[in-house]
């Protein structure tokens, strides 16, 4: 067997532990006769493997008490929806920060339930960095203030929170959650789909605060009803349950490896590497803005877009593979979440590092 270094935005590398573990455990879960997929979600079993799950995205999150941790479905692209659903009644109003892609996105979906605005845009500097905070034009009325806290297309990142006053600040963490710490009191909803950082796609996990509860569009599916889903633990419907057993034996992973701070210095460490090569480099370039570089997506471009093809082409040769940027964007992209080791990162740099002695 050889496994490859595996660079994709998501779905993305997942511990080898983790994986073998779940090869351990799928046709016979701790002695129960049947694969995790195979149980009855409301069963003994399957509630333990939920409990424990949920409790530790509440332990390594530190999520405060009046927070809801919910699994739901739909992905992250389903929230741009269910949170205008659940959130924009309040006013009618929404704000939104627009720094790339996946922002965009949100904005035009919320539009379709409300007043959505941009309250601030990345669009002067073609996205390369997030409009500072002095920048931003909030609408006191606006039933929340949405962010994608890593653009995973244009690595662009949130290195510090929005100060939002009483306004709740909602955000698409989808690409970094469970990178480093965060102050999940600072948030009034936090989203993110699993596929990128915490397990394989299909389940979100969703953190709302108990006073954001209750607001939901009558139009809104009782499914993606946060206050119907957190009355019913997340199992008013068949949750998916493989999807959430393997998010919880990540977050076990993440635990015993030391938690969100080690993964903070683990992640810093693995994009330094990356990101002082390419500032010494005069062959690749990094257009993001210092302070915003995203500690998860590396983009980069390379000084002829000619030699694209034969540098992925030479990458695969090596075992790294996924390396092409967002066809919106173009260029390259290593996408380096917790999974992803050092060793990885440096096979790439070494890499590069040849091809640019090679054709600069
Ligand atoms: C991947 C991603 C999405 C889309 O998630 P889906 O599960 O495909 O709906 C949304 N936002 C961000 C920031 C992402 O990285």
């Amino acid at each position: 067997m050889t496994r490859v270094f595996n660079f994709s935005p998501g779905p993305a590398t997942l511990p080898e532990a983790v994986l073998r573990r779940a090869a351990d455990e799928m046709l016979d879960w701790h002695g129960c006769g049947m694969s995790v997929m195979e149980m009855s979600h409301r069963g003994k079993d399957f509630m333990s493997i939920f409990a424990e799950t949920e409790s530790l995205a509440r332990e390594l999150l530190a999520v405060p008490a009046n927070y809801k941790v919910l699994f739901m479905q739909g992905g992250a692209l389903g929230e741009n929806a269910i949170v205008p659903m659940n959130l924009i009644g309040r006013t009618g109003k929404a704000d939104y920060v627009v720094t790339g892609d996946w922002s965009k996105k949100s904005l035009k979906e919320a539009g379709k339930y409300g007043a959505a605005r941009i309250a601030a845009s990345g669009d002067a500097s073609n996205f390369t960095a997030i409009p500072k905070q002095s920048e931003w034009k909030l609408d006191p009325a606006a039933s929340y203030v949405h962010i994608c806290s890593n653009e995973t297309i244009g690595g662009v990142e949130y290195h510090w929170t929005p100060d939002t006053g009483s306004t709740p600040l909602v955000a698409d963490m989808s690409s970094n959650i469970m990178s480093r710490p965060i102050d999940v009191s600072r948030y009034g909803v936090i989203y993110a789909g699993a596929q990128k950082n915490m397990g394989p796609s299909g389940v979100t996990l969703v953190i709302v605060r108990d006073d954001l509860l209750g607001h939901a569009l009558p139009i809104t599916p009782s499914a993606f009803n946060y206050q119907v889903q957190a009355e019913n633990e997340s199992m008013y419907n068949t949750p998916p349950t493989y999807a959430i057993y393997i998010a919880g034996l990540v977050y076990q992973h993440i635990k015993a490896s030391g938690g969100l701070a080690a993964m903070e210095k683990h992640n810093a460490q693995k994009a330094a590497l990356l990101y002082d090569f390419l500032d010494e480099s005069r062959f690749f370039t990094n257009k993001v803005a210092k302070a915003d570089r995203s500690l998860m997506n590396v983009t980069f471009w390379l000084k002829d877009a000619a030699l694209d093809d034969e540098f992925v082409k030479g990458a695969q040769a090596r075992g790294m593979v996924q390396l092409k940027g967002h066809r919106s964007v173009g260029g390259m992209r290593a996408s380096i979440y917790n999974a992803m080791p050092a060793e990885g990162v440096k096979a790439l740099v070494a890499y590069m590092k040849d091809f640019e002695a090679r054709h600069a």
